[in-house]
């Protein structure tokens, strides 16, 4: 088989041959008894991970289109969206180009969501639908949801509340429920360790009631359409099987693993990557106390030649970034999600050493 340099990228993330075989087993039919146990089994799965009882969609396509379903099947009055990087600012122009009122609360690159800001915009009463970023990929920022959430229970307990969790889901303990989240998504090319071209998404009761009084949502997103589907554990269209099966099996590596104990991988990994860069006299690129458990994003102070980096871990057999958009070169990230081990992470990070050291 051809080889390809092993991914450090944030997505898609390594894939390890265990998990890529996990996609390999023979088709089935999607209308049948044995596929509705097999979605019955992941989205019982996936709700553990999400600690949560809400119905998942499964669907076979990338987040992007979670993103105009979140949207599309919430909105009355006005969206307000926070932006603080490149996925959150293309999340809100989807709302302007699905034809909303869309308010936007812009922060810096780098910068984390703070809930007084969301305060001070939700109060203007212009919004029934309030849309944020968890983790920004392109910064590495990651906003906490607790604060939001509790300012929107004690506040706005009408806001539907829309959470993309694309490079968090999976890698970050998000409990839905106690949190209050009424659409949470994600793609599984991220924090799951699955290829891209499927993702998920967690749907409160109250959001697939509300979908109920919207016209025009088309049919390929309509909550009500999926809903009608979940009640048989099917999916509206046809499928990509292999995700599902591949879903199985990462659910089960995850139970073995136990949830508490990924969660802390990830924050273990997180703070030895934020270390080994503050030692070799670089420094964060998101503001303190916003740092993601999953991506670090370095900003490059030391003026490392990211390119000549990237051309020698190439070499061998290593795939980096060099910094998304305006950030390149600036600043680079480093994916510890998924698959990445810590045993992973230090082989890439030593090589990253040997060529540094050259
Ligand atoms: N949201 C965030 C935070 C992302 O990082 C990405 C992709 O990297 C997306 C949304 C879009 O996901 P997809 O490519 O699965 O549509």
């Amino acid at each position: 088989m051809e080889s390809f340099p092993k991914l450090f990228i944030p997505g898609p993330t390594f894939v390890p041959n265990h998990v890529m075989q996990s996609l390999t087993s023979p088709q089935i039919g999607h209308r049948t008894a044995e596929f509705s146990e097999l979605m019955s089994t992941v989205v019982s799965g996936i709700q553990k991970v999400l600690y949560t009882n809400n119905h998942v969609y499964l669907a076979s396509h990338a987040a992007t289109g979670l993103w105009e379903m979140g949207i599309q099947n919430s909105v009355k009055k006005g969206i307000l969206h926070t932006v603080n990087g490149s996925f959150s600012s293309k999340w809100a122009s989807v709302s302007k180009d699905c034809g909303h009122e869309t308010g936007v609360l812009e922060y810096e690159w780098g910068k984390g969501v703070k809930a007084d800001d969301v305060d001070a915009q939700l109060s203007s009463g212009k919004y029934d639908v309030f849309a944020m970023v968890h983790n920004e990929t392109s910064t590495g920022v990651f906003s906490p949801l607790e604060p939001i959430s509790e300012l929107l229970k004690d506040k706005y307990p009408h806001i539907i509340w829309l959470v993309d969790a694309v490079s968090s889901m999976a890698g970050v303990k998000i409990e839905t429920d106690n949190l209050g989240i009424d659409f949470l998504l994600s793609s599984t090319q991220k924090a799951w360790g699955l290829p891209a071209g499927f993702s998920v998404c967690a749907v409160s009761d109250r959001l697939i009631e509300l979908s109920k009084s919207i016209p025009n949502k088309g049919y390929f997103l309509d909550i009500n359409v999926y809903e009608k589907y979940y009640k048989k554990m099917q999916t509206p269209s046809t499928p990509s099987i292999p995700h599902l099966f591949g879903l199985k099996y990462v659910l089960e590596q995850i139970e073995e693993e136990g949830l508490e104990n990924r969660w802390v991988r990830h924050i273990e990994n997180a703070e030895y990557t934020r270390n080994w860069a503050k030692d070799r006299g670089q420094s964060l690129f998101p503001e303190e106390g916003f740092e993601s458990p999953t991506i670090t994003c370095i900003q490059n102070d030391m003026e490392w030649d990211i390119n000549g980096i990237n051309d020698q871990l190439l070499e061998r057999g290593f795939r980096m970034d060099r910094g998304y958009g305006k950030l390149r070169g600036k600043a680079f990230r480093i994916a510890h999600m998924g698959n990445v081990m810590k045993e992973d992470l230090t082989e890439y990070l030593n090589n990253f050493d040997e060529v540094l050291n050259g």
